[in-house]
C-alpha cells in the first residue's frame, strides 16, 4: 500500500467510525494527528473525498466553517437534513420523505438532486 492510499485509509476509516459526526478539518486533523498523517495530507484528501462524494460538506448558522461527515452507502438519493447548532447531519430514512421533497417541486420545472441536497434545521438534543 502507497504512502498516500494509506493516509486515505486512515481518513476513511477515522470517517466510517464516526459517521454520525461531522468534523472540521482542523478537528480531523488533531483527531487523526497520532496516527501521523500530516496536515497537508488531511486537506488533500478532504478535498478529493469531498469531490468523490465520500464526505459530505455542511456549515453551522452564522459561521463559514465547514463541516465534514462521511456519506455511507445508506446515504445514497436520500435527503438529508443538518443542525445548524451541532452540525449533526442525518438522512431522512423513509424514501417517502424524499418523496415528498420531491413532489413538493412536481409543478416546477427543476428536478431535485436528493444526494446534493440539505435541509437546515435544529436537532432534537439541541432544540432542549
Ligand atoms: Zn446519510
Ligand atoms: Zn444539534
Amino acid at each position: 500500500m502507497s504512502y498516500s492510499t494509506k493516509q486515505r485509509e486512515i481518513l476513511l476509516e477515522f470517517f466510517n467510525s464516526n459517521h454520525d459526526k461531522s468534523f472540521t478539518a482542523q478537528e480531523i486533523a488533531e483527531k487523526t494527528s497520532s496516527k501521523g498523517i500530516s496536515q497537508s495530507a488531511i486537506y488533500r484528501n478532504i478535498a478529493a473525498l469531498e469531490k468523490s462524494g465520500k464526505l459530505r460538506k455542511t456549515t453551522k448558522k452564522g459561521s463559514h466553517t465547514a463541516y465534514y461527515q462521511y456519506v455511507d452507502e445508506d446515504c445514497e438519493n436520500h435527503v438529508h437534513i443538518s443542525c445548524t447548532k451541532c452540525g449533526k447531519t442525518e438522512h431522512l430514512t423513509s424514501n417517502d420523505e424524499s418523496q415528498l421533497i420531491k413532489n413538493v417541486l412536481k409543478n416546477s420545472s427543476f428536478e431535485l438532486n436528493t444526494n446534493e441536497t440539505i435541509l437546515y434545521g435544529i436537532c432534537k438534543d439541541c432544540k432542549k
